[in-house]
């Protein structure tokens, strides 16, 4: 076993997964210094729905009180065949009342979780977060890591224990660790369409959370509270190939592909636009000697389904307390490699399987395939037993027990 460390571990990038590991390593007593490029936190508005076992580890950093406060409850989910307009199945997250203390999914922003983490933990000793520090390089030794940083006064050099790269899916800790980001791109790319448009007072039997089926346009249409009430309901959809940003982002091209939900309306007042290049690709490690990768880093899937942050997040719970461990020279590093198989296991069997196939139930357009998937689906919803083992899988209850019993 080592010796106690006594240089601080750092982690580049302010985004949820940085926070939260970043919190979750300072309520075990072990210094942390967080790195971000930017000038301020991202006002970023990927991922809200929140699972139920992401919920049980916010709360117990105590943060539930917080993000309830700020984020909308979603008690089921639907899904709808674009085509017919017929709802298919409804699965409601009660069903989980005997499985967590939270049956239900939260939308709460990825920003407002950055958000309040920041503000809960400023001045508190042993905790640093400074922005307009990017991480450009870092070099391992036999007791710790020299990070090299770029801020607006110039370069520097910051000696951590342990360096832990939070820093998104096109990772600088990654690529300066040499670790290969093995996977695919999808040829097209997502566009995600933010409108105060009301769709559930616009008479349909939509409910917080919404997965359309369809051969040449699937959409995900989900509500958040934004600064509101009344919120406001995001779309995702897949771009045409060929299609160019440009078109997908005008504001005819948004119009033109919410118009699809409901002819009768024109003039939807749109809140906010992006585009996603998106892809499915896992590390080949999370774990290089002295530095760890957690979070988009380390993986990154399409957001059918709501997966990608809550995976990164129970990276970061599981990371935090093998390496306090290894920090306080209760633990061997060995303990770090347990992260990697634990982690690449839900990833691989979890994660990527889901996201993948949520994407390819969404689009198929082959009929009788397609007719088969949905009557499918509405069968396992109409079950409760089989309902409650969908549920179990699509919230990640069943990937934290899985890979707990991963040595
Ligand atoms: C349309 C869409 C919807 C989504 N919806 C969901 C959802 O509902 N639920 C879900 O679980 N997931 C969802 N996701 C995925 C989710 O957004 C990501 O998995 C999540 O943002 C990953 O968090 P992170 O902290 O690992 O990385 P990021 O959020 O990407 O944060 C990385 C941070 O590192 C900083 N950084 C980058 N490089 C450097 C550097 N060199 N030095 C210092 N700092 C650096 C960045 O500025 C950023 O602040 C969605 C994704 C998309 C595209």
């Amino acid at each position: 076993m080592a010796a106690r460390e006594t240089k601080p571990v750092v982690i580049i990038g302010a985004g949820p997964v940085g926070m939260v590991a970043a919190l979750a390593l300072h309520r075990r007593d072990v210094p942390v210094v967080v790195l971000e490029a930017e000038a301020a936190p991202v006002k970023d508005q990927r991922a809200a729905s929140t699972q139920p076992p992401t919920i049980e580890m916010l709360a117990a950093l105590g943060l539930e009180a917080k993000i309830m406060e700020r984020g909308l409850v979603s008690t089921s989910f639907r899904f709808f065949d674009r085509i017919s307009g017929a709802r298919v199945a409804e699965f409601d997250c009660g069903l989980l009342k005997d499985d967590t203390p939270f049956p239900f999914v939260l939308q709460h922003e990825q920003f407002k979780l950055v958000d309040t983490i920041l503000k809960m933990m400023a001045g508190v000793p042993g905790w640093t977060v400074r922005f307009r520090a990017r991480h450009v390089a870092h070099e391992q030794s036999g007791d710790g890591v020299s990070v090299s940083i770029e801020t607006p006064d110039g370069t520097e050099t910051i000696e951590a224990s342990y360096l832990i790269g939070c820093d998104g899916g096109h990772s600088s800790v990654r690529r300066a660790a040499g670790i290969a980001f093995e996977g695919f791109t999808f040829p097209e790319k997502f566009i995600k369409i933010g409108t105060t448009f009301d769709f559930q007072r616009a008479g349909r039997d939509y409910v917080f959370r919404n997965y359309f089926s369809d051969p040449d346009e699937w959409c995900n249409l989900f509500k958040v509270r934004g600064d509101g009430p009344p919120g406001i309901w995001r779309c995702v959809f897949p771009c045409r190939i060929g299609e160019s940003d440009e078109a997908a982002l005008s504001p005819e091209g948004c119009e033109a592909r919410l118009h699809k939900f409901f002819p009768d309306f024109r003039d939807f007042e749109v809140a906010y636009r992006s585009i996603y290049s998106v892809s499915q690709r896992v590390a080949e490690t999370f774990r290089k000697g002295r530095v760890c990768l957690a979070g988009d880093a380390a993986h990154v899937n399409n957001p059918i389904g709501g997966l990608g942050m809550n995976g990164g997040i129970h990276d970061a719970m599981s990371l935090a307390p093998k390496l306090a461990d290894v920090w306080r020279g209760h633990a061997d590093s060995a303990e770090l490699d347990l992260y990697t198989r634990q982690r690449r296991r839900a990833q691989h069997d979890f994660v990527q399987e889901q996201t993948i196939r949520n994407k390819r139930e969404l689009e198929e357009k082959d009929q009788a395939v397609r007719a088969r998937n949905l009557d499918a689906l509405r069968r396992v919803s109409e079950d409760p037993a089989r309902a409650r083992d969908y549920l179990r899988r699509a919230t990640l209850i069943d990937s934290l027990k899985t890979v707990a019993a991963v040595a």
